[in-house]
């Protein structure tokens, strides 16, 4: 079994956390946020989140995710999508959306090239 630092060390630079947007949430994520922050959910909903129709993610604040302060401030109580970050898993079936996630995060061990990359993804997701 492939370990996670075999194809990602997170090197902290918070590019992700940076953008005119965040990830969505959906209901699980807002209840583990409410949980984390011990916060009445209204509350949470006035002070961290941004709700247009369906779509409900973190506010941006000084072009960061609101929970952002020289690194993710809610780790435990943070959106899956962001704990799955950069490892997604398109990156098995689509070359190009390892290029564009291997640009946008510095901690992809790019240098192993796309198959090797794959190869230990797949070994660590346990579906080789
Ligand atoms: S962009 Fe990648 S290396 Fe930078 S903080 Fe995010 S996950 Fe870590
Ligand atoms: S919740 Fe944490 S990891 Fe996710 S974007 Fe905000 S600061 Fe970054």
């Amino acid at each position: 079994m492939s370990e996670q630092s075999e194809i990602f060390v997170c090197q902290g630079c918070g590019h992700c956390c940076h953008g005119k947007a965040t990830v969505s949430l959906d209901k699980a994520d807002i209840e583990r946020m409410v949980s984390f922050l011990k916060l009445p959910f209204e509350q949470v909903k006035e002070k961290y989140l941004r709700i247009s129709g369906a779509i409900v993610q973190m506010k941006i604040v000084d072009g960061h995710c609101i929970f952002y302060k020289d690194g993710c401030t809610i780790h435990p109580g943070k959106p899956w999508r962001c704990s799955e970050w950069p490892l997604h898993p398109s990156i098995l079936t689509d070359e190009a959306n390892f290029s564009a996630i291997s640009e946008s995060c510095a901690g992809i061990k790019k240098d192993l090239g796309y198959e090797e990359f794959c190869r230990k993804f797949s070994d660590y997701l346990g579906k080789s």
